[in-house]
């Protein structure tokens, strides 16, 4: 599938300002999303499985500087649970998600997953950093089905500003997409919008990059820094993009939504808790309307949730699974959508194992 919009298009849709003309962007991204993955939601039930990080990103307040913040590991009962919670709930999909937590074992973490997988109908999807493509290949083997890595700007100069490497260990998170795909993951990743250097441009780039990268899952969310770290703590770390800063605000991430379905017309693309943060009364309806066709509900025990603070004020961040499932199923029927069955996984892309051999992942 080619790019339907290039890249002054993309550019010209972010900077617009003017209610009437993004009436026509809304009303696009909603109708690709409607014949490209249909009026379902698919519900992915959260387990935030460890606030351990090692990295020292600087918005993020679980960085490894932030020594005021409790931290906590869940065991392995403690994900069953929140995992059987899902299947209750008729959720196909359990997302481990964690900070780059060396103290999760790759051995333990594949017997997690395996246990997952055999006694439930669930895909399993992890989001844990930067771990090394052996892990992610044990990870992979054990049967988990996706990964979630988000390169945040497709800036490298910014993206090592914000997110410094560990040690010597230069990053780039382009390269693990690749080796994702290559183990057999269906892959996701995203960006945050609004980092202080981006500008624009840098945002179209990204847009790009989620088609030429051929994503199946795509995430978007406002920059907010958490005040323990330096970005979030005076807000002038770094100069500000030459007049073309792209805002952090709603609007900037419901435009990036609705042309991350442009560009990606098949893809699954969550309505994030940050965005659901930033408006906390109608954020999550106005990212399915834009283009979204995802949401994450928070299956993290509650006495765990408050101490995964990426960033602060996080939107229900007392909601039990039960009080949660019944404002979902409320909030989108009302959209006149119901909630998708099964795994819920792209569509389009046939699995590794019924592509013919030898065919290359491509843009079909
Ligand atoms: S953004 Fe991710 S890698 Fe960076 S400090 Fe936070 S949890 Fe760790």
């Amino acid at each position: 599938m080619s790019l339907t919009l290039d890249k002054n298009e993309i550019l010209t849709w972010l900077r617009e300002t003017n209610p009437a003309r993004l009436e026509e962007l809304w009303r696009r991204a909603d109708e690709t999303r409607r014949q490209h993955v249909g009026d379902a939601v698919h519900l992915r039930g959260l387990v935030e499985i460890s606030n351990f990080c090692a990295r020292a990103c600087a918005y993020c307040g679980l960085r490894v500087a932030n020594t005021k913040l409790t931290r906590y590991r869940m065991d392995a009962a403690e994900i069953f649970a929140a995992a059987q919670q899902a299947v209750t709930f008729g959720y196909g999909t359990v997302v481990l998600q964690g900070g780059e937590d060396y103290g999760i074992r790759t051995d333990w973490l594949a017997e997690v997953v395996r246990g997952i997988k055999s006694e439930t109908p669930l895909a399993v999807t992890l989001s844990l950093g930067e771990r090394p493509e052996k892990d992610l290949a044990e990870w992979r083997a054990a049967g988990a089905d996706r990964y979630l890595i988000r390169f945040e700007t497709s800036d490298a100069d910014l993206f090592t500003k914000i997110h410094p490497p560990l040690g010597n260990h230069k990053c780039d998170r382009l390269v693990i997409l690749r080796q994702l795909r290559e183990i057999g993951f269906e892959v996701g990743s995203g960006i945050m919008v609004g980092i202080p250097g981006q500008t624009y441009a840098s945002v179209a780039e990204d847009l790009r990059l989620f088609h030429e990268l051929d994503l199946d899952m795509i995430g978007i969310g406002p920059f907010i820094p958490h005040p323990a770290t330096p970005l979030g703590n005076g807000g002038k770390f770094f100069p500000s993009g030459n007049g073309e800063q792209a805002p952090n605000n709603e609007l900037m991430v419901y435009k990036s939504v609705a042309l991350a379905r442009l560009v990606r017309p098949d893809a699954n693309i969550p309505a994030t808790s940050a965005l659901a943060t930033i408006n906390k009364v109608n954020g999550r309806e106005l990212g399915l309307r834009r283009g979204a066709n995802v949401f994450m509900p928070n299956l993290t025990p509650l006495k765990y949730r408050r101490l995964y603070e990426i960033y602060p004020d996080k939107a229900c961040i007392a909601e039990t699974g039960d009080t949660c499932h019944g404002c979902l199923n409320r909030r989108i029927s009302g959209l006149g959508r119901h909630i998708g069955s099964g795994q819920g996984g792209r569509k389009q892309r046939q699995s590794a194992a019924e592509m013919p051999a030898g065919q290359e992942w491509g843009y079909a």
